[in-house]
């Protein structure tokens, strides 16, 4: 693994453009994506004034652009784009407009339903967290069926939360799976959780045979925000494709072809 796909600058909540570059350097990579949170239509929840890379990617590229004269690292300008339902000729439109080297699309809400926090499951009971639980799955398979993005982020989100934790089935992970066999979409194994609460990578390792038995190969991204927090799960991701013999997708993205070069 010498490419960590996901990571965050203070372009939305992450660190310093510099500081995650040197995280990467001592953490032995050779290619960085930097992929701040985008939010192309505000969703119910209102976090697009949160997170405007909307307004800010041409400046954020032209810091990469001159941050590129200071590393050997190869540098992506990249985004993680919220995956909204009945936004996509939206979203589309703007990431002709953006030219990002790549995108993960990640379903952050769906319908009523939030997966960034554990507020709304605090009374729910098991048929309603299912439910919940379902309705993300749904969103994926959309997700992926769009086509608008080259990786889709975390996949299973929803086992963050302590109170869905579990209601994830088998039958949710096998539909994943025949949507990506039919797609261009390549799945993240996601870092994001790996010493916090969920204390392992998304998706779930016990259901990696899955993904393996239908050929599906895998980026692999680390979703930190702060330096340490790279430092300390890139080597959880490479510990985990050696173990599972996972493969990376070929020449790492496609999309690398036509990467922003200085
Ligand atoms: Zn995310
Ligand atoms: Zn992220």
């Amino acid at each position: 693994m010498q490419t960590d796909v996901h990571t965050h600058t203070t372009y939305s909540d992450g660190s310093p453009l510099e500081e995650m570059i040197t995280a990467a350097e001592d953490a032995g990579l050779s290619a960085l994506g930097l992929t701040d949170h985008c939010i192309v239509t505000d969703d119910e929840f209102g976090r697009r004034a949160k997170y405007d890379l909307v307004e800010t990617y041409q400046q954020r590229r032209e810091d990469i652009d001159a941050a590129r004269d200071a590393t050997d690292i190869r540098l992506y300008d990249a985004a993680e784009v919220s995956y909204v339902e009945g936004t996509e000729s939206e979203i589309a439109a703007f990431l002709e407009t953006a030219d990002f080297a790549y995108t993960i699309g990640s379903v952050h809400f769906a319908g009523q339903y939030n997966y960034t926090s554990a507020t709304q499951y605090a009374a729910a009971d098991a048929q309603q967290c299912r439910a919940a639980a379902e309705r993300y799955y749904d969103a994926v398979v959309a997700l992926i069926e769009s086509e608008l993005f080259d990786v889709v982020g975390h996949l299973d989100l929803p086992e963050r939360i302590p109170a869905l934790r579990r209601h994830t089935t088998r039958g949710d992970y096998e539909r994943v799976v025949r949507a990506l066999t039919d797609s261009e979409t390549i799945p993240e194994v996601n870092a994001g959780r790996v010493h916090r609460s969920l204390g392992r990578v998304h998706p779930d390792p016990g259901m990696l045979d899955l993904f393996t038995e239908y050929g599906i190969q895998f980026v692999f991204g680390s979703d930190s925000h702060t330096p340490a927090e790279l430092g300390e799960r890139v080597p959880v991701l490479r510990t985990l494709a050696d173990t599972h013999d996972l493969s990376s997708v070929a020449g790492e993205l496609r999309a690398s072809q036509s990467q922003r070069l200085p």
